[in-house]
Order: structure tokens, then C-alpha cells, then sequence
């Protein structure tokens, strides 16, 4: 399967994939950071996204393990995303670590510099982590569909 999105070779970090033999696409956002499934798109996470994520692993010492990334418009209606999400402009990643508490992953997150909008999901373990350029938090309180959070960050 391959990603419609715009593929940005020189994201690979340096120290990623140099030993794979070159059996990860040039999209690969780096050799610790997992895509939960085949259907996560992370391959157009700009640097400061990618940066932060390897950050965060370094940090916990664990894989970070990404259950959503790049939407197209339709995955992200079907997500229950917002109209304007960053996860359409490949600017977000739902992420969870083994053995962290959500919790933890927002505190760290929302430390970081290239960081705008944090939040967490209650449906799932996942925190969103978007480089929008907004400082913000959210809590998702609903169900699936996160009625009850309008803003663009989903
Ligand atoms: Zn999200």
C-alpha cells in the first residue's frame, strides 16, 4: 500500500533505518516510531513532528506507537475528526506508549516547544499531539464521534 501523501525523504533521521537495508520507504519517520496498523500514514510528518516524537520515546525509553496520522478528508470524517484537524494537513499523530499513562505523554508533550495542540481521547489510550502552531489542551468527554470537542486539533 502506498501512502497518497507527499513523501519527504530527507525527514529520515540519520540514525533511522540505516542498518534495514533500505526496506522501509523513504517516508519512514524513524526506526522507533510505530504505526499501530499498515493504515497509518506518518510518512509526511514534518521534522518538528517526528522530532518530538523521537524525543518522547528517548524520554520514556519506549516505542511510540502511532494510531493515527495522516487523514485524507474522508478518514477523517470517518475518524470524527474536526472540519479544519491537522491531521489533514499531516501536522498530527494520536500516539500511546506501552506502560505510560495518557496523562504522562500530555505533561511531556505540552512541554515541548514545536507542541500546539495536545489532548486526549476517552475512548482510547491515545494522546493527540499536533504542530499547529496553537498552544492549546483538550479532553475528549465523549463517545466516539467527540461531539462535544469542536475544535480543529482532532
Ligand atoms: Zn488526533
Amino acid at each position: 500500500m502506498r501512502d497518497p501523501t507527499l513523501r519527504l525523504a530527507s525527514l529520515e533521521p540519520a540514525s533511522a533505518g540505516a542498518s534495514a537495508g533500505g526496506r522501509r520507504s523513504a517516508g519512514a519517520v524513524g526506526a522507533a516510531i510505530q504505526r499501530q496498523t499498515g493504515a497509518v500514514s506518518t510518512s509526511c510528518f514534518p521534522a518538528s513532528l517526528v522530532n518530538v516524537l523521537d524525543r518522547m520515546r528517548v524520554h520514556f525509553g519506549a516505542p511510540v506507537i502511532v494510531t493515527s496520522g495522516y487523514r485524507s478528508p474522508s478518514a477523517n470524517r470517518r475518524a470524527g475528526g474536526a472540519r479544519d484537524s491537522y491531521h489533514m494537513r499531516c501536522q498530527a499523530a494520536d500516539v500511546q506508549i506501552t506502560g505510560v499513562a495518557p496523562s504522562a505523554i500530555m505533561r511531556f508533550a505540552r512541554a515541548q516547544a514545536e507542541v500546539g495542540g495536545v489532548g486526549a481521547y476517552r475512548h482510547t489510550r491515545s494522546v493527540h499531539i499536533d504542530v499547529g502552531g496553537r498552544k492549546f489542551s483538550w479532553f475528549g468527554r465523549g463517545g466516539h464521534s467527540h461531539s462535544r470537542v469542536r475544535l480543529a486539533m482532532r
